[in-house]
Parts: structure tokens; sequence; C-alpha cells
């Protein structure tokens, strides 16, 4: 019934819990999960994730945070892309979060190499015709900026895909959605200082939303500041039919069949 469109199950917090995570899904009718890649090194994890559980999927990408890992070459996600039950390229994009701190007090024409990298993987997903799972913190406008110049503009040849995990404007989200880009919340939609976001998830068209945990991070109100998975799901759910006066079911109901078409291809 609900579909948990990202979440990094590979990660040693949650792997190594993965029967009981699994028996939690079951039992919040959380029937699939879409299994992040963050770096090349994590992928054969990721992977196996998806060819062990029929209702796991992978992607493959370089999370734009991580540093001193394999950079991946064109080719690389090409070949990592034709795999099996890979169905994206991400998650991807820029990160200019935290210059002073978690940036070395760099600056952002020091951070070439993420704008490159996020390059590479648009590249890929356009070649592969496989969406892109997009990451964007306090980098709007370069990301938008650099998928245009790629050349996604929502026509067919388009890869498409979605901003993961949104916390930016009203104005970032009519941008994304207007480049054919599906919007996906996380349990952030349900933090108390979050009003801006559950506006911009009360005008999304139905047909455009995703939910997600991006667990182990984020665990949605009331499980805020405790370790997540994608059995919490549902409370993303919640918060946005709340939001937009419609029952749940109609959320997880939409947003599952938004996965269907945006990552497995299927019709409608
Ligand atoms: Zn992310
Ligand atoms: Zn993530």
């Amino acid at each position: 019934m609900f579909t948990d469109s990202h979440c990094h199950l590979a990660m040693p917090e949650l792997s190594a819990q993965l029967p009981a995570i699994r028996q939690a899904m079951a039992d919040a009718q959380v029937d699939r999960a879409l299994c992040i890649c963050t770096t090349m090194e994590e992928f054969p994890a990721v992977h196996a994730l998806a060819t062990t559980y029929d209702n796991f999927w992978a992607t493959v990408g370089v999370h734009p945070d991580n540093e001193g890992v394999q950079e991946p070459s064109l080719d690389d996600l090409l070949e990592h892309a034709g795999q099996p039950r890979v169905v994206a390229i991400g998650e991807t994009g820029l990160d200019y979060y935290g210059m002073e701190d978690r940036k070395g007090g760099r600056s952002i024409a020091d951070l070439e190499w993420q704008r490159d990298r996020f390059r590479t993987h648009i590249r890929a997903a356009r070649q592969s015709r496989k969406p892109l799972v997009i990451h964007t913190r306090s980098a709007s406008d370069d990301t938008l900026a650099i998928l245009r110049e790629e050349g996604e503009d929502a026509s067919a040849t388009a890869a498409g895909g979605v901003f993961h995990c949104f916390t930016e404007t009203d104005q970032v989200a009519r941008a994304a959605l207007d480049l054919g880009f599906y919007i996906s919340f996380s349990g952030i939609v349900t933090f108390k200082n979050a009003q801006h976001l559950r506006d911009v998830a009360a005008f999304v068209p139905l047909d455009r939303l995703l939910i997600e945990t991006d667990s182990p991070y984020l665990a949605p109100v009331p499980y805020r500041g405790k370790p997540n998975n994608p059995s919490y799901v549902p409370f993303v759910a919640r918060q946005i039919a709340e939001v937009r006066g419609m029952p749940v079911e109609a959320v997880a109901a939409a947003t599952s069949r938004n996965f269907e078409r945006l990552f497995l291809k299927e019709m409608p």
C-alpha cells in the first residue's frame, strides 16, 4: 500500500536489523522501497538488497557530500545502470550547505567537482533513459541551471526524476515541476517548524508526489531524533493527507502509482 521512494537500507545501522525492519514494513503495509546508493563502494550491498528481495529496487550514484571516494565515470554509471533491478541514477546533485564548517571554509567556486559529478550523472541518466534521484541543499539555483544546461526540459527525451527530501521554497518546487520532475517529501514535513513545506505539499499535483523516509536519517514525528526506517513512511503520508484534506489511502495509492510510473516504467 505504501511505497518508500528513498531509503539507505545498505547502511550498517539498518542492514544489521534487516529482518526486523522487513517485518515492521509488512506490519505497517509498506510494500516496497527504493534502496539508494551513495558511493560506488556501497553499490554491491545496495544492489544485493534489490536482487535478494522482490519488493526492493536499487539506484547507482555518488552523493554530492561524499569526498575521497571513487569518482564514477560516465561509463561506470552506465555499466551499473544496466544491471538488473537498477531503476535510477543517484542520489546526485549539489550540496552547498555549511560552507564554513562542513565544507571547511571553501567557496562555492571550489566545489566545481560537485557540479562536474552532477553533470556526469545527468548524462548517464539521459543515456540510460533512467530517472535521476536529485539531492539539492542550499544550491537550488545551480541545480536547476545545470539540469537545464544538460538538456532537461520535460520532453520525451528528458531523463526526469525526483527532487528527493524536498526542503526548498515553493518557487523551486514549481521550477522542478516545470522541468517535469516529481517532488518527494520526507519526515521533515511532519516537523513543527516546517509549515512552508506543508504549504508546498498542499499544491504539488497529486500525480507528481512521492513519499520517502531517507532512513536512517530524519525520522518523522513522533519518532523525531530516533533512528528511522521504511516502516515509518506512513507518518509522512498521513501528514500530507492532512494538509491536502484527503484520506491517507488516497495519498498512499497515488504515491505508489507515481513510483511505478517513474521508476518501474509501468503505466499509468
Ligand atoms: Zn539526499
Ligand atoms: Zn538519501
